[in-house]
């Protein structure tokens, strides 16, 4: 009843695009409903099999923008649904017979203090919240599962290179509760807004790998945009690092229900 209120006081327009009409036009959502492998150019050591529904760039990178930074709290929906996308990718992509029953603990990327104060919410929390929601509707298992918690001062990773933000980031995400551990067994997927140079979820799925046992699958992420990777062009840096725009979509064509198995979604051997 809000919504309409709203709708006959403002014009509501897609975040997207611009277009007067749906929060998020239906050739905005199209391009959210696509999940690939994401993958950073440079694999840091230990980066989780990441899907994400999009790429970040264009509209997603509006539609994104405004969810997070600009107040449009109830994108949180149709971005959450897309979210919901790249976990049943991902996890569909876990080699082996499909487990019924098999949970799956969608775990929040926590944000720092400071983006939370900023914002004056939990913006990725909510996001997790409605992929959940999407997913339960589907039939599969799923829960939230707020494993992590943030450590301590990190700075602000803008503008720093793939190893300056490892650096940064080391020891930045331990166990919300110690020795807390997800249900053997279980699929555990770290889920955050947008992934760039990788190196974030990285280190989070470090920290949650440590708890699990040897025959449980292995940590995954999914993340509604993926950072494209640059035109063919753009030379590798000298230096030899990644840059936060380095991360690319790596299947070409829709998505038709089945990503490649997790053990070709991630490993060092697949650089180009
Ligand atoms: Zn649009």
């Amino acid at each position: 009843m809000f919504a309409a209120l709203v709708d006959l006081v403002l014009p509501r327009t897609c975040a997207g695009c611009g277009v007067p009409g749906a929060m998020l036009c239906r050739a905005c959502t199209l391009l959210l409903a696509q999940p690939r492998a994401a993958a950073p150019r440079r694999f840091p050591d230990g980066f989780p099999p990441t899907a994400a529904a999009g790429a970040y760039a264009g509209p997603v990178r509006a539609a994104v923008l405004a969810y997070k930074e600009r107040g449009r709290a109830e994108l949180a929906a149709p971005l959450g649904t897309a979210l919901a996308l790249a976990v049943a990718a991902v996890t569909a992509a876990v080699p082996g017979p499909a487990v019924p029953g098999r949970s799956v603990l969608l775990v929040p990327l926590p944000s720092t203090p400071a983006a939370l104060r900023a914002r004056g919410r939990d913006h990725v929390r909510e996001l997790a919240r409605c992929a959940v929601a999407e997913l339960r509707t589907a039939g599969l298992p799923a829960r939230e599962a707020e494993l992590l918690r943030r450590r301590g001062r990190v700075r602000d990773s803008a503008g720093l290179s793939a190893a300056q933000r490892r650096a940064n980031l080391a020891g930045t995400f331990i166990l919300s509760r110690p020795g807390g551990r997800p249900p053997p067994g279980a699929l555990v997927v770290l889920v955050d807004d947008v992934v760039t140079s990788g190196a974030t979820l990285t280190e989070a799925a470090g920290v949650l790998a440590a708890t699990r046992g040897t025959a449980d699958p292995p940590v995954l992420a999914a993340v509604v945009a993926a950072t494209p990777r640059r035109a063919a062009a753009t030379p590798v840096p000298a230096t030899g690092e990644a840059s936060p725009g380095d991360l690319r979509i790596v299947a070409a064509g829709p998505f038709t229900g089945t990503v490649p198995p997790v053990d070709r979604l991630s490993g060092r051997g697949r650089r180009d």
